[in-house]
């Protein structure tokens, strides 16, 4: 079994959001929901920036909706200025990390090495790593994509990974944040090329991949109706409680 068998709806904040926008926007959310108990077809995960996650954490207790950090430090603690570790983000109530986002691979510089590092700390602590891949429009445009991703996927997935305590989330670089959506072919070709490495890797093909890059309530539904979509991981419309809201009924 994968890591669940409902769609998976992760919404990255990235670094926006002070504490009235945050309250606003979380508030706004779980308005939404009918009953704590209420009977849902997805997951809904929502990845505020580090200083907001006490908060929101507490705000969503006893919701349907599970909140997870951006970013984690490869260490549980130390001497080690500014970071944070997954121990702190399992202590404060979140349960998941996101990893290897492109912003944090081309800004930050990093490699699959660090990633893997992160996540493997990220699963010593209980936390389970959302780790994202994806091609650049240059490897897109020289045809190295799919080998990209297998390079990705077989050197970021930590020891101890398995399909049923990692997320995959497949975001092509030149479709985060861009309003270019990969095609639907094009994310057939490279979640099915995930479930092979995978199979290699972990011994099954039934990991949870998500898709990312300008998902919008208007692509959602043509998003979720190919099969090997187990969700989506949304940037931008994730800071709307209705786009994210529409996105989620979609699934
Ligand atoms: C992201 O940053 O993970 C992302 C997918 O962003 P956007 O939805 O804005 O393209």
């Amino acid at each position: 079994m994968s890591f669940t068998n409902k769609k998976i709806i992760a919404g990255n904040w990235k670094m926006n959001g002070l504490k009235n926008e945050a309250w606003q926007l979380t508030n706004d959310l779980l308005s939404k929901f009918e009953s704590p108990d209420q009977k849902l077809q997805f997951e809904m995960i929502i990845c505020p920036p580090a200083t907001l996650l006490s908060e929101v954490v507490s705000m969503v207790d006893g919701s349907p909706i599970k909140v997870g950090a951006q970013n984690c430090s490869d260490k549980l603690n130390g001497a080690y200025t500014g970071e944070i570790s997954p121990t702190m983000i399992k202590d404060i109530g979140a349960q998941f990390v996101i990893l290897g986002h492109s912003e944090r691979r081309s800004y930050y510089g990093e490699t699959n090495e660090i990633v893997s590092q992160k996540a493997f700390s990220a699963l010593s602590q209980g936390l389970t790593p959302i780790i994202c891949i994806g091609e650049t429009l240059e490897q897109k445009e020289n045809g190295s994509a799919l080998a990209v991703i297998e390079d990705q996927f077989t050197n970021s997935i930590p020891e101890g990974a398995s399909i049923e305590n990692i997320i995959i989330a497949y975001e092509p670089v030149w479709a985060i944040g861009t309003g270019k959506v990969a095609t639907l072919q094009d994310i057939i070709d490279i979640h099915t090329k995930i479930r092979e490495v995978s199979e290699k890797k972990l011994g099954s093909r039934n990991i949870s991949i998500l898709y990312g890059g300008s998902v919008k309530p208007s692509n959602a539904k043509d998003i979720f109706s190919l099969q090997d979509v187990d969700g989506v991981l949304v940037g931008g419309a994730s800071l709307n409680a209705d786009d994210f809201w529409n996105i989620a009924m979609e699934s």
